[in-house]
């Protein structure tokens, strides 16, 4: 078969190691003779694979002991319920920026919870922008922050100074450069656009949020339960585990520094050129452009599908903006390579020679 290069944008592409060495769990795991898939999670052979892929989430981003990391359940969405319900203590107002689908539906699931202010939208320009002229009150409960709209294609470069906890969704750019991870309380991304396969969430928390957690939270959604029992209080998702594990070994092989100078070569292949080319049109703000998602379209909309139709011919995958915007996103993540962008490239140039 030939190659498909996936521009999905998640579940999306992982490294080739990674899915090697699943198949070969999916076998034999770990010399027990069983397969992954059907071993105990207590077992002292899983048992490593979750050390291990704590272990490299800490070093890949250089945490303190004073951070906790755990791997849950309920995807990123379930974390803008659990958020509000630990952290949103009574009397006090959460911080948020609405950048997009994802931040609306964090904003909406904490209003259950308690007060949230909402410091700044791009909802004015359906989100083609990150609004930066805010400034976060010094007695928010935390602010709350999505360092990546996968859906709309604008990724935040800086962060803003507070005293506030930090929190920040950075489900679809984590470990795609390198930032520094002590400015953040809690950090959290679910695994299936940037480090391994839908069914878990990484999170990591500063023990000091931790401390001041309301008391009262239901147990499974109890961020407190899942540290003290290692995310194993129930069973976890073993196989996405093991695959993140295997993804986070690839990444620290490749190291923060040079996955930015590979993310961002391939993000400026493909701005060149829709930017140089006749057909095509960026959507976003220039310098919030995203390096994981590129979102485009064609400047005459009749040529959506012909073109989409022609980026299949050619194995070209997972182009189709999501169905709440429309156009064209291309999604860059970690493991994607260059040559996957370069044949983006030559079937938009191919096209406009055809076209044009
Ligand atoms: C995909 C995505 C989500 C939702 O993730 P689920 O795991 O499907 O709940 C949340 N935030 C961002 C930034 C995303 O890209």
């Amino acid at each position: 078969m030939n190659k498909v290069h996936n521009f999905s944008a998640g579940p999306a592409i992982l490294p080739q190691s990674a899915i090697d060495a699943s198949i070969q769990a999916l076998q034999n795991f770990g010399g027990t003779g069983l397969s992954l898939i059907e071993v105990s999670h207590r077992g002292k052979e899983f048992e490593a694979v979750v050390a291990e892929a704590c272990n490299l989430v800490k070093e890949i981003l250089n945490l303190s002991a004073d951070y906790e990391v755990i791997f849950l359940q309920g995807g990123a969405s379930l974390q803008f319920d659990m958020i509000p319900m630990n952290f949103l203590t009574p009397g006090k107002t959460a911080a948020y920026v609405n950048t997009g689908v994802w931040a609306s539906r964090a904003i909406k699931e904490a209003k259950m919870f308690g007060e949230v202010n909402v410091l700044a939208s791009s909802e004015d320009k359906n989100f083609a922008y990150i609004p930066k002229d805010y400034s976060i009150p010094a007695d928010a409960a935390y602010y709350h922050c999505t360092s990546n709209n996968t859906i709309y294609g604008t990724e935040m470069f800086s962060f803003p100074e507070t005293n506030v906890p930090m929190i920040c969704d950075m489900s679809s750019d984590i470990f795609s450069r390198p930032f520094d991870a002590s400015k953040f309380d809690m950090i959290y991304a679910g695994a299936q656009k940037n480090m391994g396969p839908a069914g878990t969430t990484l999170v990591i928390i500063k023990k000091s949020l931790l401390e001041k957690a309301n008391a009262k939270v239901p147990t499974m959604l109890n961020y407190k339960i899942h540290v003290e029992n290692g995310s194993m209080y129930n069973t976890p998702s073993v196989f996405a585990i093991f695959v993140c594990m295997h993804t986070l070994r690839w990444i620290k092989e490749i190291g923060l520094t040079a996955m930015e100078a590979r993310n961002k070569a391939k993000a400026d292949l493909l701005y060149a050129e829709i930017d140089r080319n006749s057909l095509f049109t960026g959507t976003v703000a220039v310098e919030d452009r995203s390096r994981m998602n590129v979102n485009f379209v064609l400047t005459n909309p009749a040529h959506e599908e012909p073109f989409l139709k022609f980026c299949a011919s050619r194995n070209l995958s997972g182009l189709k903006g999501h169905r709440s915007v429309g156009g064209l996103r291309a999604s860059l993540y970690n493991a994607l390579e260059l040559e996957s962008v370069q044949a983006l490239v030559d079937a938009m140039q191919t096209y406009e020679s055809q076209n044009a």
